[in-house]
């Protein structure tokens, strides 16, 4: 039988494919996917207000190209993280303590926000932020802010955001507080896009959404990806179907990653089913535990068999 690629980054021994949880696989110098990774965060820490330690050793990369999912439950770390790789961290008296992010092999330390967006890096806050009193499409222009190409330029951008998001170009002019919650997260990604951006930072992009609307969403997400090359970090709770649409997924509890691999296969790893995709549990109707609650030897030995 094939083995799986997950890896336990948080077994206390060596796992399948000799990576450590000192050595994640976030930390080679070479992308498993190939090349240099657009993104390679190595081992960071973060803290809040001085005290608060909320990520213990985050390491974690995204390929140019791909849609890398960063799943786990309320309070993990998601947002922390992708606001450490946007360098929001500030604006909430948060600091990476330890470690370093690199894009495209460039440490970002002491960026701002705004160089990080001249980069190619925007982020898709949770919550879906619309300027509530502004129309949909200034909504989207002022995504346009921070361009020098041109109106023409940006005009023919605003027409590939209504390509993909024809639900848009049907409100354009509709206040987005008057605009359903499906039509809010299209706008916010959509204003993302009219930055021209090389990788969006997507948090929690199903939060509130019926499951059809949420199909939508990633639905777009993934031919925004196939067809522009946009790369996507997205964090998500809703583990089935960010693993449907992503190439590889990381799980992120208590702020380690526990668990990383192919998306194919954590939708296949008993654990993941267990404990993320709401298939089986504990037989005596026991709560479901965490996957470190799960003693490591049995993890390691259903992996290794
Ligand atoms: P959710 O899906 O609920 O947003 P998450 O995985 O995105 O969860 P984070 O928002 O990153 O998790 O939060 C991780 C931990 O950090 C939580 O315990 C949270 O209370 C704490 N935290 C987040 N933001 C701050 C802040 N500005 N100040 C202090 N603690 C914070």
């Amino acid at each position: 039988m094939a083995k799986p690629e997950v890896t336990p980054a948080g077994a206390a021994e060596p796992a399948l494919q000799g990576r450590s949880p000192s050595a994640p696989s976030g930390g080679s110098e070479r992308s498993e996917f190939g090349g240099q990774p657009f993104l390679k965060v190595n081992g960071i820490e973060v803290i809040y207000n001085h005290v608060i330690l909320v990520l213990k050793g985050v390491s974690l990369q995204v390929p140019e190209g791909g849609v890398v999912a960063l799943l786990g439950g309320n309070g993990a770390g998601k947002t922390t993280t992708l606001r450490a790789v946007s360098n929001l961290l500030a604006g909430e008296r948060g600091e990476v303590t330890k470690g370093s992010i690199e894009l495209r092999g460039e440490c970002i330390k002491g960026l701002s926000t705004s160089e990080m967006v001249n980069r190619g890096v925007i982020q898709v806050m949770e919550g879906r932020h619309c300027f509530a009193h502004l129309s949909i499409e200034d909504n989207l222009m002022t995504g346009a802010y921070t361009r020098k190409d041109g109106k023409a330029a940006v005009a023919a951008t605003l027409e590939k955001v209504y390509n993909f998001f024809p639900r848009l170009k049907e409100r354009r002019s509709s206040q987005a507080a008057y605009t359903s919650g499906g039509e809010q997260q299209m706008c916010a990604i959509g204003r993302a896009l009219m930055a021209n951006p090389k990788m969006v930072l997507l948090d929690e992009p199903s939060m509130g959404l019926a499951p059809q609307i949420v199909e939508e969403v990633f639905e777009i997400v993934k031919n925004l990806n196939q067809r522009e090359g946009v790369t996507f970090l997205l964090a998500e709770q809703n583990t089935n179907m960010a693993l449907r649409y992503a190439d590889h997924g990381y799980i992120l509890e208590s702020g380690r990653i526990v668990m990383e691999g192919a998306a194919r296969d954590l939708r296949e790893n008993e654990d993941v089913k267990e404990f993320y995709l709401g298939m089986g549990g504990a037989s005596d109707g026991s709560p479901r535990k965490s996957f470190r609650d799960v003693k490591s030897y049995k993890r390691r030995k259903r992996w290794l068999s």
